[in-house]
């Protein structure tokens, strides 16, 4: 069955392109899809263009998009487990991830299906004259192009695609050339559940060739892009002159900051889980351990001790605690990225390199790695490496600490471990993130904003901000 979505019809790659996608764990060929070229961008942008000048889907009323949102939460509940297999297939990922991953994907859309039907953010204005009526109103922005990273394939679509859907947008989702499955499978749940031909459009393919064209084209109103940071400078640049509205979610290079007061046995746990779960291929991952000074030694050996003992594994190996990386591509570009370290005076605790087990040699693994004595001036400190590479700073004071969180480009996330709340908040405050843990790591809700300060991108994703990506508010005066 073709696999490219184009105004409510399947339809193959007109140039005829294809693409093998192979299961990280082993290399076995999950499936051949369609590979999108620039005609195909251009039928899909067409098609959501016409949806949405003379559709029906942005003049549906909000109760109704929102109805449609709680209707996919409940398709998406229904089918969890086969979009759990079809995601770890093309991740690698462990099966438990993703069906964590389903969870967290059905509240999104019903999140923003609720937020939706509750009026958008629409409200009348007092202006103080009696004689006038004004009212600020939410309308769509137009066709969205929605670009997507292979680390959490379906989550991150569905923070663009149920909030784009909810204002009443339409638009064309490219999903990552490496993990295309569970795209497919939400363009036939949208369908399912009612939304109009045209409204959501699907191609696959490569970044250059079928992404590009979604950030130059004029038919083209916002551009909400998850990825690297070098992806994200690319498509503000290819947006520029026809000055889309754009939304960078980017990479992070996230500091965990523990204190010698903090809570020990919780630190360490997660500390490991912050920087091992999903291999490191998290853009929240806790990758920069900063650690005071007189903890140091007795805390970087816990953690060494058990960085050691986690279990690799493919997706449906009940005893892994983390698995493959997603390409053979990215596991070299570790390789490389740990070797600088070295080169610049890091020391390995522990991995740093493949493992052994003949088992695993199918995949893209690499050990769990811990590298010690680094510093700010080294590019395993200032650059996004996205596997199981943990870096430990040492920091002597809480002005130190800070200093050292905020020495790299990135501002995604952070945390800080301590037994003194007003010094956990005080920290949080001053470490230039989008989102500050305190004594915990990872957890997120879709009531609040996700986003990245400094070159970690701009714009938010969920809570209400996440919704307003998608809408135009509009000033409505009426002289009575
Ligand atoms: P990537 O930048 O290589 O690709 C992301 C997407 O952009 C893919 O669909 C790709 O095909 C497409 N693309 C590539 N070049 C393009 C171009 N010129 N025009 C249009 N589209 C193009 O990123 P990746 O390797 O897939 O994902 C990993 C990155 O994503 C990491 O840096 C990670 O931190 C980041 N990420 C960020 C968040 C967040 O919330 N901030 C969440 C997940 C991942």
């Amino acid at each position: 069955m073709p696999e490219l979505f184009i105004g409510g019809a399947w339809i193959a790659a007109s140039e005829g392109g294809t693409r093998e996608i192979r299961c990280p764990a082993d290399g076995s060929l999950v499936a051949t899809v369609d590979e999108a070229g620039p005609k195909d961008a251009a039928a899909a942008i067409a098609a959501a263009r016409e949806a949405f000048d003379h559709g029906p889907w942005p003049r549906t009323p909000a109760a109704e998009r929102g109805a449609l949102l709680l209707r996919t939460a409940d398709l998406l509940e229904r089918d969890q487990e086969d979009f759990a297999r079809a995601e770890s297939l093309d991740t690698g990922k462990r099966i438990v991830e993703s069906r964590y991953d389903m969870a967290d994907i059905a509240n999104c859309f019903r999140y923003f299906g609720n937020l939706v039907a509750a009026g958008g953010g629409d409200r009348v204005v007092d202006t103080g004259d009696p004689g006038v009526d004004s009212r600020v109103v939410h309308e769509p922005v137009g066709v969205c192009a929605l670009i997507t990273p292979w680390n959490y394939p379906l989550l991150q679509t569905a923070w663009k695609v149920a909030p784009a859907l909810g204002a009443g947008n339409t638009f064309v989702l490219k999903p990552s050339e490496l993990t295309p499955h569970t795209a497919i499978m939400l363009m036939r749940l949208l369908t399912e559940a009612g939304l109009p031909p045209g409204a959501a459009n699907l191609v696959l393919g490569a970044g250059a060739t079928a992404g590009a064209p979604l950030t130059e084209d004029p038919r083209v109103d916002l551009v909400s892009f998850t990825g690297g940071l070098v992806t994200g400078r690319r498509i503000m640049a290819a947006a520029a002159p026809t000055v889309k509205k754009v939304a960078l979610e980017l990479g992070g290079k996230n500091p965990n900051i523990v204190f010698s007061d903090a809570d020990f046995e919780a630190a360490v746990d997660h500390a490991l889980m912050a920087v091992f779960l999903h291999s490191g291929q998290v853009c929240s991952a806790g990758a920069r351990l900063l650690v005071q000074d007189d903890l140091h030694d007795a805390f970087v050996d816990a953690i060494v001790e058990q960085a050691r003992r986690i279990p690799l594994g493919g997706p449906f190996d009940d005893d892994a605690r983390t698995g493959p990386l997603i390409s053979a591509a990215h596991r070299d570009k570790i390789e490389a990225y740990v070797a600088a370290g070295v080169a610049e005076g890091a020391v390995v605790r522990c991995g740093g390199g493949r493992p052994e087990q003949p088992e695993l040699q199918q995949g893209f693994y690499y050990l769990p790695t811990v590298l010690d004595d680094c510093n700010a001036g080294m590019s395993v400190i200032r650059d996004e490496s996205f596997g199981p590479v943990l870096t430990v700073e040492r920091f002597h004071d809480e002005d130190e600490a800070v200093a050292l969180a905020n020495s790299t480009v990135y501002g995604l996330a952070g945390a800080v471990w301590t037994g003194d709340t007003d010094r956990g908040h005080r920290v949080a405050s001053r470490v230039r993130a989008g989102t500050m843990w305190i004594n915990d790591f990872h957890p997120y809700v879709p009531q609040a904003e996700w986003g990245g300060m400094k070159q970690s991108g701009f714009g938010r994703e969920l809570g209400p901000a996440g919704l307003a990506e998608y809408q135009e508010a509009k000033h409505v005066w009426r002289r009575l």
